[in-house]
């Protein structure tokens, strides 16, 4: 076997042709419930809110493999594939046996894996004759792929921005103007639930669940408009498959199979295109690998949420979602600086999580940098914050691998760049990061918001 080099790359035409649905390999994801009734929600009551080929990709529980159209495929190939990279630096400095692997989606301009799912979103509008999208954006990722994927097929955006991260991160907002997004600070007055956000909590700094609600409505006012969602979702899920897709094909050159596949959960959607193809090989009993997702500790949704139909924003205007989640009336903490804020997981990663094919860990965001430091100073990459917190998991096993002198070998999702992320690295190298862990009493708040019905 010859040595394995520092990256594996795959050549242009190795790139994947088509998105692995994980929902045909496990059991099945439960559906959308209207909230007035509890009754499931037709294919036909979503057709208004969400585009026409996305909703056929959210509910297909039959196709193992999905085509992806040569328009996205051109379009991935201006970035991808991305490679895998053997972290033989940071191995060393750990001292360990274990093999570490990493998946880089960060060597794109937006920055992360989201411009998978934004190219295959604005294309689908595209081709049903839309004239516009609206969606949130928290850390500002998402917003930055959708105005770049935008700008390529031609679609108006307009982009509602948690309050907290425009502050923190003004750049990110010129970064999407620069591609031609419209930007808008929320909660927001253009909004009616964004006045009504602001009237009950004047000083609040947003959250993902308040941006949904805001660019739902916009959605909905606005003529050949549709919302667009940058993670949770099944078809999320599905386009971000190629990152897994891509990864097995690489490792397989090296006849490489993972024990452990880590990723940072925010709505799930990396971790569940990451492990996509390796999960349908674990469920059909072909392989024995574990999977592990990391979340925040201030925003646990995974380690201290409830199994449960809650909504997908704070505003209550999406049907409701069966998900791991905090209610979606949480808040997190305004100290916390990475993405991962959201109060629900994705219905796919949150049922096998449920059946038990996924364990989840959750870390305190001074330890998620500590982590982030070491692999920049190791392996010159500098990672996203949320991308960190797979880091700092991948560094536990690796040094639990240390004290039993077992080679394990782990691959781990490094979903972004942390360049946009200076004011976080600024607080925590001046020493001035705290961690916030919500009290049992905090999330009874979040969970007394879950809808009582179903
Ligand atoms: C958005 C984002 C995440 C979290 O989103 P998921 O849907 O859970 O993948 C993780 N890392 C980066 C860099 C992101 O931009």
């Amino acid at each position: 076997m010859a040595n394995v080099p520092y990256k594996i790359y795959l050549s242009e035409d190795e790139m994947p042709k088509q998105w692995h649905n994980i929902q045909a390999v496990m059991p099945e994801v439960p559906g959308f419930l209207n909230p007035a009734n509890g009754e499931p929600v037709p294919k036909e009551g979503l057709l208004g809110v969400f585009c026409a080929e996305t909703i056929e990709q959210e509910l297909n529980k039959t196709d193992e493999f999905i085509a992806i159209p040569d328009e996205i495929v051109s379009f991935y190939s201006m970035y991808r594939p991305s490679p895998v990279v053997r972290a033989y630096c940071l191995e060393k400095a750990l001292g360990t046996p274990a093999k570490l692997y990493y998946k880089f989606e960060g060597n794109n301009t937006s920055g992360s894996h989201k411009l998978n799912s934004a190219a295959a979103q604005a294309y689908y509008a595209k081709k049903q004759g839309l004239t516009g999208v609206t969606t949130e954006t928290g850390a500002g990722q998402w917003g930055s792929a959708l105005s770049m994927a935008c700008a390529f097929f031609g679609l108006d955006l307009v982009v509602y921005m948690v309050k907290t991260s425009s502050e923190q991160k003004p750049y990110r907002k010129v970064l999407m103007e620069t591609y031609g997004a419209k930007v808008i600070p929320s909660p927001s007055p253009t909004t009616d639930v964004g006045q009504k956000i602001l009237a009950e909590n004047p000083g609040t700094g947003g959250s993902l669940g308040c941006a949904i609600s805001e660019a739902l409505e916009t959605a909905a006012k606005s003529d050949g408009y549709r919302y667009v969602l940058g993670s949770v979702l099944n078809h999320v899920v599905l386009h971000q498959s190629i990152i897994g897709l891509e990864a097995k094909l690489a490792l397989e050159k090296y006849d490489i199979t993972p024990d452990i596949i880590i990723g940072c959960a925010g709505g799930g959607s990396n971790l569940g295109g990451l492990i996509s193809p390796f999960m349908a090989d674990k469920l059909r009993g072909k392989s024995g690998t574990e999977f592990i997702a990391v979340e925040p500790a201030s925003c646990p949704s995974l380690t201290r949420g409830r199994y449960a139909y809650d909504h997908g924003d704070t505003g209550r205007m999406t049907p409701l979602i069966k998900m791991y989640t905090l209610g979606s009336g949480f808040i997190p903490s305004p100290n916390h600086a990475g993405g991962l804020r959201y109060h629900g997981m994705s219905p796919i990663v949150s049922k096998l999580f449920h059946d038990g094919h996924i364990s989840a860990k959750s870390y305190t965001q001074t330890d998620v940098f500590q982590a982030a430091v070491m692999f920049a100073r190791t392996e010159g990459t500098l990672p996203a914050p949320e991308s960190s917190h797979a880091i700092k998991c991948a560094i536990d096993e690796a040094l639990a691998c240390k004290a039993t002198g077992e080679e394990k070998t782990i691959l781990f999702g490094l979903t972004g760049t942390g360049y946009f992320d200076m004011t976080a690295y600024q607080n925590f190298n001046a020493g001035e990061m705290n961690d916030y862990v919500p009290t049992d009493a905090d999330l009874e708040k979040g969970f007394a918001t879950l809808p009582q019905k179903c």
